[in-house]
Order: structure tokens, then C-alpha cells, then sequence
């Protein structure tokens, strides 16, 4: 669960503020971009960043639903699912840490976990080099972006962020 404002400027931009839990998180499941396909509608997929140099964030441009976030090169095998768009978001298990509180809103929201958080993230990387496992449905071959980003102005972002 992540609480910082970007995570939620990016739900708030896309009019999206009701996937956001109490207190502003945003769930997220951290997973390989080889295990995320799109099996159709792969035209709407459309990509902004808060900053020119922002996180990937990844949403479906015919309804405006975040779907997830990934860094800016393919050769960092990581996308934050938002499990709001997932069918079956049990399934995943409970939430294992808590981080980027300071930006909750409300009461107090403890960090925890991210240790494990950037534990789990550093073996998932290692494992898919060995596998040279390089499979993203959001970039091509050549290791550039399937679309263009969208890279919102200042006063855009300013105006989401909570
Ligand atoms: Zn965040």
C-alpha cells in the first residue's frame, strides 16, 4: 500500500480518487512485467508521468482507470499493479507493507515492511536476469515505450495532488 501523493495525484488526474483506500493508499501489487498481458484493447493503453522524469504510469485511456506503474527502463523488471484492476485482488494475499505514509491523510498510517518490499523487488530482479526473462508487454523489443507518455504541466499535477 502506497500513500504518496503522486500515487494519488495519478488516481486523482484520471478522476479515479474512489480506487484510492481510506487515508489515500494505493494498493498495489509488485510483480514481473512478463506475467502482465493485455489479451485485448491494447490500443487504448496510454502512458503519463507527473514530471518529465516521473514513474510510468500506465492507464487505459477509454475509461481512464490506472492500471499500474513502471520505471522508465525496460531493464528494471517491475510493475506496481493497481489491484483494483485485478478480478480477484484476494487472491493476492494480505497487504505486506505499508510505505510513503507521511502522505496519508487522516489519521496516522504506520510504515512498515519496506525492507521486505525492496527485498522481494531486488530477488525478483535477479531471478528474471537469470531467466532472461525480458518479456513487458509495455515496451517493444527495442526497449522503447509502446506509447508516447503524456507528461502533465505543472499546474495539471499541482491540481491532483491532494
Ligand atoms: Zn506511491
Amino acid at each position: 500500500m502506497c500513500y504518496c501523493k503522486d500515487c494519488q495525484a495519478f488516481a486523482r488526474y484520471l478522476g479515479s480518487a474512489e480506487l484510492l483506500e481510506e487515508s489515500g493508499g494505493t494498493d498495489i501489487y509488485q510483480t514481473l512485467p512478463s506475467k502482465v498481458t493485455f489479451e485485448t484493447g491494447q490500443e487504448h493503453l496510454a502512458c503519463l508521468r507527473l514530471s518529465p522524469k516521473g514513474l510510468l504510469r500506465w492507464y487505459a485511456s477509454c475509461c481512464d482507470t490506472p492500471l499500474g506503474n513502471t520505471l522508465s527502463s525496460p531493464r528494471v523488471r517491475m510493475v506496481g499493479v493497481l489491484t483494483k484492476c485485478i478480478s480477484d485482488p484476494e487472491a493476492l494475499g494480505p497487504v505486506q507493507a505499508m510505505v510513503n505514509t507521511s502522505g496519508a491523510s487522516g489519521e496516522p498510517v504506520e510504515e512498515t515492511g519496506r525492507r521486505q518490499v525492496i527485498f522481494a523487488f531486488l530477488k525478483r530482479q535477479i531471478g528474471a536476469m537469470l531467466r532472461r526473462d525480458h518479456q513487458t508487454p509495455f515496451f517493444d523489443t527495442s526497449g522503447a515505450l509502446v506509447v508516447t507518455p503524456k507528461v502533465l504541466t505543472k499546474e495539471e499535477r499541482q491540481a491532483a495532488t491532494p
